[in-house]
């Protein structure tokens, strides 16, 4: 799982203006510069089917994280 200077540096690469956004928003937006759905914290019970997905293991502390809240 890439962390938080990797993240960013993955953003600049795709050409997000990466200032000012958390954690959550900027993997979402690498995905849709990816093309992909932008899903990361939607998998609530840990519940997906990517199973290559990079972001897998934050993605589900995420979505536990966002259903409490
Ligand atoms: S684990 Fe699933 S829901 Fe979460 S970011 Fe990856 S593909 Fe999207």
């Amino acid at each position: 799982m890439p962390n938080m200077k990797e993240i960013r540096t993955m953003a600049q690469q795709r050409g997000i203006r990466s200032t000012r956004m958390g954690k959550a928003e900027l993997i979402r937006a690498i995905q849709r510069a990816e093309g992909n759905y932008d899903c990361y914290g939607t998998a609530t019970e840990e519940e997906c089917d990517q199973e290559e997905c990079l972001w897998r293991e934050d993605c589900f502390r995420e979505s536990v994280a966002e259903e409490i809240r």
